[in-house]
């Protein structure tokens, strides 16, 4: 039963994206003063999610990933939480947040089924946090900590590293991740259209901050559960790990086993390519379950074999608050 793409790639994880809105707005994910959202009655409902989520629980799916925009912006969110957990064949239910709202609501989540937590956090420095995202770094922080208490672990830290804007920070954030007993993972900016932080001037090669944090600590090679594409290593006589997520300077699109569903029901097979299925007029045509599965095994057959970020950086036309990273 399980999903299969054209390049033999098992596809068992789907990253959901739950709004394209935000309560930030960095400047490599959303342009400032963004307005073009989907319209709320073209977005998914929870039936509909849930729906959708099961045949693909029914196709050997086993992870799910909500992220968005900001998922804590779609209302009741923990409530979808609990009804995908529960779904027969998922094993996994995932977050992707920027943490303003987890003070709020990181025990209903954690009631809900969430066993993972990814929080975005690029400067400890609550200027420079403010330039980049246009929101305020203690409502994050304060975040993070009631996940911890709320007993989520592990906790992934996502920093973009960007040139000139905090790259200066990387060692600063080793140290906060130990502090904290956080996992850190560095990421490469992607080229996503036109924004304010652009791709272009500010890409860092992960490699050069791998070379530079060598330096300071002594990295030994690491593993961590979750199936993703970072690499990591493990910092000695600590128990941080730290995954470099490469896709630009190392690409890893040979293991890529995930496509990604917008709140408008488009299901997109590659973060890099327009190649996209629309489910939602389907579903609201009234097809069957069967028919609804046919509909997504054909649309996995539409999975292209790789990304072009570094050919043709021009190319991608959707902000990543479409389809959440
Ligand atoms: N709002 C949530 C968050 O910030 O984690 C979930 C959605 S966000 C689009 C998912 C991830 O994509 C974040 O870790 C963010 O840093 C990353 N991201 C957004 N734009 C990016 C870009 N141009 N290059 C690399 N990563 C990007
Ligand atoms: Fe919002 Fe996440 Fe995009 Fe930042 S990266 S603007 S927090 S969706």
């Amino acid at each position: 039963m399980q999903l299969v793409d054209p390049f033999h790639r098992p596809i068992e994880y789907v990253r959901l994206s739950v709004t394209d809105r935000c309560d930030l707005r960095c400047g490599y994910c959303m342009p400032k003063g963004f307005r073009d959202f989907e319209e709320p009655e073209d977005w998914l409902s929870f039936d509909e999610i849930e729906r959708v989520m099961a045949a693909f629980g029914r196709l050997g799916v086993t992870r799910i990933r909500l992220t968005g925009g900001e998922p804590l912006v779609r209302k009741h969110l923990p409530q979808l939480a609990a009804r995908l957990s529960a779904l027969p064949g998922i094993e996994d239910l995932s977050l992707s947040t920027n943490a303003t709202r987890l003070a709020k609501h990181a025990q209903a989540l954690k009631a809900a089924g969430i066993s993972r937590l990814n929080a975005s956090l690029d400067s400890l420095r609550a200027d420079r946090f403010k330039a980049i995202t246009q929101g305020k770094l203690d409502k994050v922080i304060n975040g993070l900590m009631a996940a911890r208490d709320a007993g989520f672990q592990p906790i992934k830290i996502n920093m973009v590293v960007m040139a000139g804007v905090n790259d200066d920070e990387v060692e600063d954030m080793v140290d906060f991740c130990i502090e904290h007993d956080f996992t850190l993972r560095f990421i490469e900016t992607m080229p996503m259209g036109e924004t304010g932080l652009s791709a272009s001037r500010h890409y860092v090669d992960l490699r050069q901050v791998r070379k530079r944090l060598e330096q300071r600590f002594e990295l030994l090679p690491g593993m961590m559960p979750g199936g993703g594409p970072a690499r990591y290593v493990r910092v000695a006589g600590t128990e941080l790990r730290i995954g470099f997520i490469t896709p630009i300077s190392q690409h890893f699109c040979e293991t890529c086993n995930r496509v990604r569903l917008s709140v408008d029901g488009t299901l997109y097979l590659c973060l890099g390519q327009d190649d996209k299925f629309e489910l939602r007029p389907l579903l609201r045509d009234g097809i069957s379950d069967s028919e609804l599965e046919d509909a997504i095994r054909h649309a996995v057959a539409l999975k292209p074999e790789r990304h072009e970020f570094s050919d043709k950086p021009e190319q991608i036309v959707r902000f990543m608050s479409v389809t959440g990273g």
